[in-house]
């Protein structure tokens, strides 16, 4: 991979980091304030656990892999609530979900489980959503037919239990929101 070429979501980095020691600032190689710890919705990694019909979208994998090589964050890659409750399953809305015996539930406590691990590290955190998901979604969801605004389940129970910074990738929007991922990024890293 060519790390002087300018990521593909066209903003260009402004300096490279010189290690993967999550106490040091990607930029500068100065120790920042406080650690910091990129949470990413476990699709963002492996797609093959998204609902039955969904095309693999190669530019946001792409993309998510340029920016862990390029700023070395330390990650956690969450469970999937959805898969991890029903296994391989058919596109569901929000409201299906609501009514899912035991879903909510479970949410509930893979956000604890999460919250708990984070606490042991004591970082900064930049957790990353999934735009239009049920489950993982920050900014709108689907009822019935309708798309409105709202958030998915898992990411209201998360958002209870730890706090930082929360921000949607769109599988239909790749390079804008993955723009936005990288700039917040750069913000929280000081630069
Ligand atoms: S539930 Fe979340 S992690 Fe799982 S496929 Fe949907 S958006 Fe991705």
């Amino acid at each position: 991979m060519d790390e002087s070429a300018p990521l593909e979501t066209g903003i260009p980095a402004k300096r490279r980091n010189g290690g993967s020691n999550p106490s040091l600032s990607a930029y500068s190689g100065q120790p920042m304030k406080k650690p910091f710890l990129l949470i990413l919705s476990h699709c963002l990694l492996n797609q093959g656990v998204r609902a039955e019909g969904f095309p693999f979208e190669k530019k946001i994998q792409e993309g998510i892999h340029r920016i862990i090589a390029r700023y070395h964050p330390s990650l956690l890659q969450m469970p999937c609530p959805e898969f991890s409750f029903l296994g391989k399953r058919e596109k569901m809305t929000y409201d299906q979900y609501e009514k899912l015996a035991g879903f909510r539930e479970h949410c509930k406590k893979l956000a604890e489980e999460i919250r708990d691990y984070v606490r042991k590290s004591d970082a900064h955190c930049l957790v990353i959503g999934i735009a239009g998901s049920p489950s993982c979604s920050l900014s709108r969801i689907k009822v019935k037919e309708e798309k409105r605004k709202g958030k998915g389940i898992f990411m209201q129970e998360l958002e209870k239990k730890i706090k930082g910074e929360y921000l949607d990738l769109d599988y239909d929007n790749p390079e804008a929101s993955l723009a936005k991922v990288e700039e917040l990024l750069q913000k929280l890293l000081g630069t």
